[in-house]
């Protein structure tokens, strides 16, 4: 028994093992801190909150792995760039021309890319609101879909019979 202690402290006395100590702990001090600092910055795509981030990254330095996984578990699911993305994706969907599929104004009453009219009017209440809308957000009216799309389509027919119309008279005048 004596002999194993012995053995023991010349070994921990021993310079191989201080040498190996000091990788260990620098190796570990390395990992840790790239740890960190991946939280820092992860932590900065996710929140543009000061405090969530401050609070991640001591918690991460000061409970090592631990720190790391509690961060895992409750940081926010979406980067800032994709929120911003979801949001313009929104904003792109609500305000496109029923008919062509531009980009258009909400307040626009006519599309400038196709020349369709963009609104409807309500046969219950009397307001006009977007075609895009599936019932009238005034009085809950849902929208006969038949029949709308009957009035779009006639409404198109309209529209290039107009604009043939328009071009031979252009011709004509130009002869
Ligand atoms: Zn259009
Ligand atoms: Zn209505």
């Amino acid at each position: 028994m004596e002999k194993l202690l012995e053995d023991f402290i010349s070994f921990v006395q021993n310079e191989n093992f201080n040498l190996y100590l000091k990788i260990t702990v620098i190796i570990f001090l390395a990992l840790h801190f790239s740890i960190v600092i991946w939280i820092a910055r992860d932590a900065s795509n996710r929140s543009r909150n000061l405090l969530f981030q401050i609070f991640f990254v001591f918690l991460g330095m000061l409970i090592p792995l631990f720190g790391l996984i509690f961060y895992l578990l409750l940081r926010p699911g979406k980067l800032i760039f994709e929120k911003v993305l979801d949001g313009f994706e929104n904003f792109a969907q609500r305000n496109c021309c029923f008919f062509c599929g531009e980009v258009i104004r909400e307040d626009f009453k006519f599309c400038p890319h196709c020349s369709e009219e963009l609104y409807q009017k309500c046969e219950k209440c009397n307001k006009n609101f977007s075609k895009s809308f599936p019932l009238c957000p005034y009085c809950g009216e849902k929208i006969n879909l038949e029949k709308l799309k009957k009035q779009v389509s006639e409404q198109k027919k309209e529209t290039k019979k107009k604009k043939i119309a328009e071009k031979t008279i252009e011709k004509t005048s130009k002869k």
